[in-house]
């Protein structure tokens, strides 16, 4: 690992963005201040420093955007045609495309993503967006036999559910909202975005730039404020249709009470601890960058992180050699610092807990191997972590049990693959993994048999829409991308037609 922490700024626009007093909420198009007159500072990570302030919003605040999101989707946003909603979204895709530039430097500084991860997202967020302008002229019920005596005609249709709930994290806005603005404005639904309180801009930022594209006011919604306070008045709006969140299971579990007063449609994407399968015969040359960047990416702070990774005994040596040589090469910076392949952690409390997680290992027995500790000098102020690696990890210990979500990757060994599904198996999560075999049986064999929302085989973390990505146990469920993710914004109506 080497460390860089040059003078750097964000560019004209950002800093425009960025140097606004208050960031209000966005309802019915306009801006307005929280009810209670309260803000929020969101923190740089990079620097320590305090980046912006924003509104505090409320449970009256959230309903003020409630009402708004139900007049639109009432309004005339419901006689808008498919293909005049696609046409919105391939406006849209335009005007994020020519404001990347500016969006990423809001992301990184407010969530210390680096601007080289940033830009690799661009051609992810257009197929997402592609995605989404393809299913607004896609929606089709069916036309069903019957046994009905007579002439009657059955079909079914697909109607927009309502006013969607989105509660949002912090570890990549700009792009994870889209899964949420992509579906409700292909279905025709409207929402209220509730971002994470330690990164919100991007998503007032998106909000903006989707009223300027053409998104009728009302259409797209966002309060910010507290997860107790506006994310919990959200989920427990009588009047909000469905929630589609993403966040840790703890939440989820509270979305899921909150939620009974209307018996809200959920769609829950939550933690996991995948596991990363490396076999014998696997082709080290591609597997030992991808199982790290399977873990490093993001500071470690992605929810399918493969930081369970389990290799084969015969070649843990060469492996774990390899590995952290390879480690040499990320590049630990500032946000802005265009050298920078890792960037902080997104705060002091995650920082801390992920530290602590470097002390729980030890006594667990694992043998930390590079890494475990934070960076000071220049980088003293920010979050910054060493990526961290442990060798000899059982599946009993508590960082393979638990969601760490930094840069911290354990080494677990197995001697056949029967033992590596079992060890894969022995979680409460089930969101991502992966095997890397050049046999093809060996590495089916893996997919079968670990029970888990998405598996890879010789790469780590694609995600397309057109393929789709969900979990399963703790992790959630509610599919992202294919059809099902449209379904989840649709409901089905049969109807009966007496000719
Ligand atoms: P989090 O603490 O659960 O927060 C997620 C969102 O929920 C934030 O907007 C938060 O607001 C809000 N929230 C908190 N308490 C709430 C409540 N009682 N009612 C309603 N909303 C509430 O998660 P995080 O720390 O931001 O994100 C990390 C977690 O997300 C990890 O567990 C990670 O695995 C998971 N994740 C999962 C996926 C996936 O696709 N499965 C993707 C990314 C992340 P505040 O910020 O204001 O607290
Ligand atoms: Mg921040």
């Amino acid at each position: 690992m080497t460390t860089t922490q040059p003078d750097v700024a964000p560019n004209e626009q950002a800093q425009s963005f960025l140097s606004r007093d208050v960031h209000h909420l966005l309802i019915d198009g306009q801006r307005f201040a929280a009810a209670s007159g309260e803000t929020l500072t969101t923190t740089n990570p990079s620097t320590g420093e305090v980046l912006a302030r924003f509104a505090a919003g409320g449970a009256s605040d959230v309903d003020r955007a409630v009402l708004a999101a139900r007049k639109a989707f009432n309004g005339p946003w419901s006689t808008w045609t498919p293909y005049e909603r696609q046409a919105l979204l391939t406006r849209i895709a335009q005007v994020l495309d020519e404001k990347f530039e500016e969006l990423i430097q809001i992301e990184a500084m407010d969530m210390g993503a680096p601007l080289s991860r940033l830009r690799n997202t661009k051609p992810a967020l257009m197929k997402m967006l592609s995605f989404f302008t393809s299913q607004a002229t896609s929606i089709s019920g069916e036309t069903l036999m019957n046994g009905i005596p007579g002439n009657v005609t059955t079909m079914t249709l697909k109607a927009p559910v309502g006013v969607i709930g989105g509660i949002i994290p912090w570890n990549g806005p700009l792009n994870s909202q889209f899964w949420i603005i992509g579906a409700v404005l292909a279905s025709g639904c409207t929402a209220v975005l509730k971002p994470a309180s330690e990164a919100s801009l991007s998503v007032l930022r998106v909000a903006e730039i989707l009223l300027e594209a053409g998104t009728p006011a009302g259409v797209i919604n966002v309060v910010t404020g507290s997860g107790s306070s506006a994310g919990h008045a959200l989920a427990a709006h009588p009047d909000v249709d469905r929630i589609a969140f993403t966040g840790s299971t703890e939440t989820g579990r509270r979305i899921i009470e909150a939620s009974t007063v209307n018996i809200k449609k959920l769609q829950l994407e939550l933690g996991g601890k995948s596991a990363d399968i490396i076999c014998s015969d696997a082709d080290l040359d591609k597997a030992v960058p991808g199982a790290a960047m399977g873990v490093f990416a993001n500071s470690g702070q992605i929810c399918f992180a493969g930081t369970r990774v389990l290799v084969q005994r015969p070649i843990v040596e060469e492996f774990t050699r390899r590995l952290l040589e390879f480690m040499e090469t990320l590049r630990v910076g500032n946000s802005l610092d265009d050298n920078a392949t890792m960037g902080p952690v997104i705060s002091e409390n995650q920082l801390d807990s992920v530290l602590s997680y470097i002390d729980i290992g030890r006594n667990e027995g694992a043998e930390l191997l590079m890494g475990g500790q934070r960076l000071g000098g220049d980088f003293e102020n920010g979050y910054f972590m060493q990526p961290s690696v442990f060798g000899g990890v059982t599946n009993k210990m508590r960082i393979a049990r638990e969601e760490i979500f930094g840069p911290v990757l354990s080494i677990m060994p197995f001697d056949d693959v029967d033992e590596a599904i079992a060890i894969a198996n022995d979680s409460e999560y089930g969101l991502g993994g992966a095997v890397w075999s050049e046999n093809l049986s060996t590495a089916l064999r893996v997919v079968h048999g670990v029970h888990t929302g998405t598996m890879w085989v010789n790469c780590y973390g694609y995600i397309d829409p057109l393929v789709g990505f969900s979990g399963t146990k703790l992790s959630g469920y509610g599919s992202k991308g294919t059809t099902a993710h449209m379904d989840n914004y649709l409901y089905t109506k049969s109807v009966y037609v007496q000719l």
